[in-house]
């Protein structure tokens, strides 16, 4: 028991953070996963097509050994945000002042096969499909699974999503209630096809037309397509409840979206054929249970997609719970698990706010003259005071500045910017107010 582990869900977060445990510890774990095994079926029933993978993502892969030249291969790089005009025309906010400043575009089905692959390779890890957990009793370490009951005599992490069972029973145990943040958008993807083999827009950059309230974004594939996200209103106007038909569809189209209508081919069997998924931020009050359960990734903190963070939140916990554990002597996992809740918390909540507060600068700001001077000011202020000043999306993309963090720093170094819009750029001036109010930051 000691030395065992069983963990429910082999999504993104369960094959990445057996790999990290397997490798740094002589555990054995089991892992459940509800689904078929992808790698057999080639099919795919997960929350989104492709993902946007930043620093702290790769620096979890590389801490688990995965990110080697195969897995490199997989990514496009994506070095800022194409802004597609109500009329048509295109205009390019980098992300950031530096080359190495860009995320990358990633498939979620190739990038969970291949943490499946290296999981198993470790040798020490069994992942158990078409296992569904339909109830879990921590209590009394029990495990329902639709065909048989399980006694697990080991510690569960629950790695099962948003809806995650595991997350159900400690909120449960602990007598506290889970606090889902729905908001009133949902979402649809829809495809651009690659045309004569080629990319039918700029495949190095994440194309956004935004729309104030609601946007459409695309990111690139390798096979030459795009996956569009269509984000608005669930009901109400300009809402997925107002188009009914084919013609309403069109009219939307031409109205918001005319230049993407020769793009995507298939429009309407898209849009009438697609799902409409809901988008839902997860706070879970406590993580874990004794020794007997953590939740973790999405299980512990789903956030809405606006950063491009939810995945790369989740592979930072495995990073960071790896780091603890590897100085571990002896597997004292009720001070595991609580201090990693203790550690993490603050940051899981504040993505969660950065993200909520992101979907105004997608689909608003990013069209103000306003914003795009701070966006400028701030890269200026960066380049003048760099270990002070980091611009608020490079703090949350390129650094793994702890989110918390980001956030407090990020609401100061807004007040600057708006002190000194449009005032004379005087440097000496300038460092007082800077050193006044941050302090200095390794961007590591
Ligand atoms: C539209 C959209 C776009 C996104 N874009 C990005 C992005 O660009 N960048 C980014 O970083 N993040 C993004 N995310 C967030 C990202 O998808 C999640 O944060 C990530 O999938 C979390 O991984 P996870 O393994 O914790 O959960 P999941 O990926 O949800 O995996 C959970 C696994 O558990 C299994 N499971 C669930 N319940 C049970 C059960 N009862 N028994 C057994 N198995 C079970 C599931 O089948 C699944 O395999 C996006 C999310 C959405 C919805």
């Amino acid at each position: 028991m000691k030395n065992e582990l069983t963990i429910v869900g082999s999504g993104l977060t369960g094959p990445l953070l057996s790999t990290i445990l397997s490798k740094n510890s002589n555990l054995k774990i089991n892992i459940f996963e509800r689904a078929s095994d992808p790698r057999k079926l080639n099919q795919f029933s997960g929350r989104s097509i492709n993902l946007a993978l930043s620093k702290r993502g790769i620096q979890a892969l590389k801490f688990a050994g995965v990110y080697n030249k195969k897995f490199e291969s997989l990514l496009i790089p994506m070095h800022g945000r194409s802004i597609h005009s109500i009329h048509g025309d295109i205009t390019f906010q980098p992300y950031g002042n530096k080359k190495e400043h860009f995320i990358n575009s990633v498939s979620r089905l190739d990038i969970n096969k291949t943490l499946m692959n290296f999981a198993e390779k470790m040798g020490n890890v069994n992942i158990h499909f078409e296992m569904k957990c339909k109830k879990a009793d921590l209590v009394n370490r029990k495990l329902y699974f639709d065909k048989k009951n399980i006694n697990i005599n080991s510690p569960i992490i629950g790695a099962d999503g948003y809806r995650s069972i595991i997350s159900k029973n400690i909120s449960e145990i602990n007598g506290n209630k889970l606090d889902y943040v729905d908001i009133e958008h949902s979402y649809k993807e829809l495809t651009i096809n690659s045309k004569n083999g080629e990319y039918q827009m700029d495949p190095n950059s994440l194309h956004i037309w935004p729309r104030r309230d609601m946007m459409m974004i695309a990111l690139p594939n390798l096979d030459k397509s795009f996956t569009c996200t269509l984000f608005m209103k669930s009901n109400g106007e300009n809402s997925f409840e107002e188009i009914k038909n084919s013609q309403n569809l069109i009219q939307f189209f031409e109205k918001n979206f005319n230049d993407s209508i020769p793009l995507i081919s298939n429009l309407e069997t898209d849009f009438f054929k697609n799902p409409t998924g809901k988008l839902t931020g997860l706070r879970v009050p406590t993580w874990s249970y004794k020794d007997r359960g953590l939740v973790i990734g999405d299980a512990a903190h789903a956030t809405v997609p606006f950063y491009g963070q939810g995945m790369n939140a989740s592979f930072e916990d495995c990073r960071i719970f790896g780091e603890k554990l590897q100085n571990e002597k002896q597997y004292n996992w009720d001070e595991i698990f609580h201090k990693f809740y203790i550690n993490r918390k603050k940051d899981a909540d504040a993505i969660l706010d950065l993200s909520l507060d992101n979907y105004r600068v997608m689909r608003s700001d990013v069209l103000d003259k306003k914003h795009i001077q701070k966006q400028k000011l701030a890269f200026i202020l960066n380049n003048d005071f760099p270990d002070y000043f980091i611009p608020l999306y490079t703090m949350v993309s390129f650094t793994s500045i702890p989110y918390a963090t980001v956030l407090e720093r990020g609401k100061i170094q807004d007040m600057i910017l708006d002190d000194l819009l449009n005032k004379k750029y005087d440097k000496e001036k300038v460092s007082k107010i800077i050193f006044k109010h941050l302090t200095k930051i390794s961007t590591d």
